[in-house]
């Protein structure tokens, strides 16, 4: 692990209004990757512990376009939603994480097969040779650090993230679900994160009286 901090250089934070409020931009360029991040802050992080925190990997298809057959879109508005309601926290816009982090023409490579050949998430990057997932969450472990916070309350489905961010040293105190809405569209790539990625989704099923929540975070799981 290389434990470099972000130079003074490659960081600049200003006020951002936004239909939510107003959050603190900290833009960085990271020193290992080279991207250009942001974390949007909300309220007092620095010195905290359980800071509700949301690590979000960039989808232009999904965040910019709302494109449907994926929940990344609904999971960034109900993240925003979620620290506004909380009064504080910081989301980390993770760039390079197209696709997780094969980039952005590889990743609709795998939509034509998606739609074409009826492969699922993971099939339609592996039939062409890609890797599956390669993001790389040091820059979010970085930033964190960078705003001094102690520890985080992560939201994500995904358990794997939760080590990825333990690898560089961040303190996940516990896990928020971030469910969105099942609907036609995303039921196939949420049940391929579900089943092949090891995602924790209950609202698939259908007994499940999460089924009819949109955009929660219930049911934190402590570590
Ligand atoms: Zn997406």
């Amino acid at each position: 692990m290389r434990d470099q901090g972000i130079e003074q250089n490659d960081i600049a934070e200003a006020d951002l209004r936004t239909r939510r409020g107003v959050f603190r931009a900290v833009a960085f360029r990271d020193p290992v990757d080279g991207h250009e991040h942001m974390a949007l802050v909300r309220g007092a992080v620095r010195g905290r512990e359980d800071v509700l925190v949301r690590t979000h990997s960039e989808c232009m298809t999904g965040d910019i376009f709302a494109a449907t057959r994926c929940e990344c879109g609904d999971q960034l508005g109900a993240a925003l939603d979620a620290i506004v309601r909380e009064g504080a926290g910081v989301l980390v816009y993770l760039r390079g994480h197209e696709g997780r982090g094969i980039g952005l023409v590889a990743k609709v490579r795998t939509h034509i097969l998606q739609d074409d050949q009826g492969l699922d998430t993971v099939d339609s990057a592996t039939v062409i040779g890609l890797p599956v997932d390669v993001r790389d969450y040091g820059p979010a472990a970085r930033v964190l650090r960078y705003l001094d916070v102690r520890s985080v309350r992560l939201m994500s489905n995904n358990p794997a993230k939760v080590s990825a961010l333990e690898s560089y040293g961040v303190e996940v105190a516990a896990r928020v679900p971030l469910l969105v809405p099942v609907s036609d569209d995303n039921v196939r790539y949420l049940t391929a994160k579900r089943d092949r990625l090891g995602h924790d989704l209950p609202q698939l099923d259908p007994l499940d009286p999460l089924d009819s929540l949109g955009g929660t975070t219930v049911g934190e799981v402590r570590r």
